[in-house]
């Protein structure tokens, strides 16, 4: 049996609630934040896939991160919409970015977010445009995305 509980993620990406009932859902505030707490694909309704559930066994001491596509409609959740726009909007006030280049780091971005064969080929572009962009984008970039891309990608762009 395929079984999850409901995951509960405020609308800049904190889990507030790992472990719900679905039909327990209810709308809260994130402690951190302060922004609205959804426990559902605010495009078609579905719960957010928490952790898998086993009958009678409670896994514990493992920190939950929110999904960044919905599994079911594949539209972008708030907190990874919320990246992607920041990135652009910075992109924009970059001087040293002209227009194809501000379009194309934001196809790359959403591109690197997930593990498919482009993932790399994002990855280097992404890198690429970055490197002509002025040091402040480059830093917040790097703020925004290095935690939420495919592994693959943060290896490309910020080996460590
Ligand atoms: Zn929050
Ligand atoms: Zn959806």
């Amino acid at each position: 049996m395929d079984y999850h509980y409901t995951m509960q993620v405020c609308m800049n990406g904190h889990v507030t609630e790992e472990r719900m009932e679905e039909r327990t859902c209810e709308v809260d505030y994130c402690e951190e934040c302060g922004a609205k707490a959804i426990c559902e694909c605010p495009t078609c309704g579905t719960p957010i896939k928490g952790e898998e559930r086993f009958d009678g066994i409670v896994a514990i001491g493992f920190e939950a991160e929110p999904p960044k596509y919905c599994y079911k409609c594949g539209d972008p959740f708030p907190w990874t919409k919320a990246s992607l726009e920041a990135l652009e909007e910075l992109a924009q006030l970059d001087d040293l970015l002209d227009e194809n280049d501000v379009k194309d780091l934001s196809v790359s971005a959403k591109e690197i977010m997930s593990e498919t064969p482009k993932t790399k080929v994002a990855a280097i572009k992404f890198k690429k445009i970055l490197s002509r962009a002025g040091s402040e984008t480059a830093t917040a970039a790097r703020e925004l995305f290095v935690d939420i891309v495919a592994e693959t990608a943060k290896r490309t762009i910020w080996p460590s």
